[in-house]
């Protein structure tokens, strides 16, 4: 059955031999999937002000969301999508041709393919990530410019640098490559990617966010990415936990509560020792 919905897929996108062929098809197909995702979190944004209902959602309910900000993210990104995006999917184009094979894979080839571009994609943007904090003019040149904002919004995922732009989709792009995944695969991982990376920095958190799907604490998506963006030296991994497991920088929520409860407790002590 799954088989059978991934071949109609297949066959109906196949009809659009001639857009997926275009050098222009990476760059819209980026950008479209790009604001799908996050405009149901840009309509929440919008109602956040005015119903406590979306307010209980939101990670960090004191923040805002200006106009001035996501007008300076919108004006970034279409920026960046024109003028470094679009010449390098040329580029990408004329050196890989895209192919179409008549048949589907399979859907469990679909499922590990994908998983293991994301893990991949996760180990890659760990480490990059972790030495743009550990080397000062690394930090300052290159990944400072995302750190604009310690209560993040889906439109900040793309709020970076042009290096750090360009790294990314070069792990992106790369991964498939390296796995030989058929190009429905890359497709679907492209979006995938995509959609998780956005939902890491929507600001809401809720009872169906992937998180809280997967289980164990292995994913870490939106609280998770939150504490990096709050507190600067934790969380350096998107999307899993194990990286920051093992090298002792994963920050969860519950540790952040329990050491707020203690900063109030050494306060509070300080406090009555001094009015002894
Ligand atoms: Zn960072
Ligand atoms: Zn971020």
């Amino acid at each position: 059955m799954s088989q059978l919905f991934l071949q109609i897929l297949w066959d109906w996108l196949r009809e659009w031999t001639s857009l997926l062929r275009s050098p222009c098809f990476p760059v819209l197909f980026s950008l479209s999937v790009y604001m799908c995702c996050c405009f149901p979190y840009i309509c929440l944004d919008l109602l956040c002000s005015r119903l406590a209902l979306v307010r209980r959602f939101k990670i960090q309910p004191q923040s805002k969301v200006t106009w001035a900000a996501t007008w300076r993210c919108l004006c970034k990104i279409s920026r960046n999508h024109v003028c470094f995006i679009f010449p390098l999917s040329v580029v990408h184009w004329y050196w890989k041709p895209v192919v179409s094979p008549p048949v589907a894979p399979a859907m469990l080839a679909v499922v590990k393919d994908v998983l293991a571009c994301l893990l991949l994609f996760d180990t890659q943007y760990f480490f990059w990530h972790l030495l743009h904090h550990k080397v000062y003019w690394l930090y300052r040149f290159f990944h400072k410019e995302h750190h604009v904002y310690t209560a993040t919004f889906s439109l900040t995922t793309e709020d970076t640098s042009v290096w750090e732009m360009l790294s990314l989709s070069f792990f992106t792009t790369l991964n498939p490559v390296l796995l030989d995944c058929h190009p429905l695969t890359e497709m679907l991982f492209f979006i995938a990617n995509i959609y998780l990376s956005v939902e890491a920095h929507s600001g809401y958190e809720f009872p169906w966010s992937p998180h809280r799907l997967v289980p164990f604490g292995l994913y870490g998506g939106a609280q998770h990415h939150d504490l990096h963006h709050l507190k600067f030296k934790v969380n350096y991994a998107p999307y899993f936990t194990h990286w920051d497991r093992l090298f002792g920088t994963l920050h969860t929520q519950k540790k952040s509560r329990n050491t707020e409860t203690l900063k109030r407790m050494c306060l509070s002590d300080s406090a009555t020792t001094d009015e002894d």
